[in-house]
């Protein structure tokens, strides 16, 4: 008896277990990325530079760009990596990145990062939403 309801409890735990696990939707506040950088001599050595602007769906080159000119100093993608020639301080480099990804990334309407940005020529560029269709001009 004692037995038959051991067996019993050992089953139910077994098909508990079994359960997929819930997928977990985050989705709706998009968290930025993080740069994992260190510094070098007077180099900044972003680790994960690749790895971030694909996560948010931008050209490296435009990340190359927006940091250079936003820091003042010159940048350049070596592999998976972005070395800055200069020895940053403090977490400059997240804050920019937060920067880039609020003008360059997230829907000014529905706060999303499901867009991407359309050349309209001349030099003008616009930020398309995939999600809710709204577009907005970029500046700079
Ligand atoms: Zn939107």
């Amino acid at each position: 008896m004692a037995d038959e309801q051991k067996d019993y409890e050992q089953l139910l735990d077994n098909v508990y277990k079994n359960l997929p696990e819930k997928a977990k939707h985050s989705g709706e506040r998009f968290e930025t990325p993080k740069f994992e950088y260190f510094t070098e001599g007077n180099k900044t050595i972003v680790k994960n530079f690749k790895a971030v602007a694909d996560k948010i769906r931008r050209e490296p080159s435009m990340l190359i760009k927006f940091f250079s000119k936003e820091l003042a100093v010159p940048a350049e993608q070596q592999g998976e990596r972005m070395v800055l020639a200069r020895r940053l301080t403090g977490d400059m480099v997240n804050s920019k990145l937060e920067d880039f990804v609020s003008r360059y990334v997230i829907c000014k309407e529905c706060k999303r990062p499901d867009t991407n940005i359309q050349e309209m020529g001349h030099g003008f560029r616009q930020l398309v939403c995939e999600s809710c269709g709204a577009r907005a001009p970029i500046k700079g």
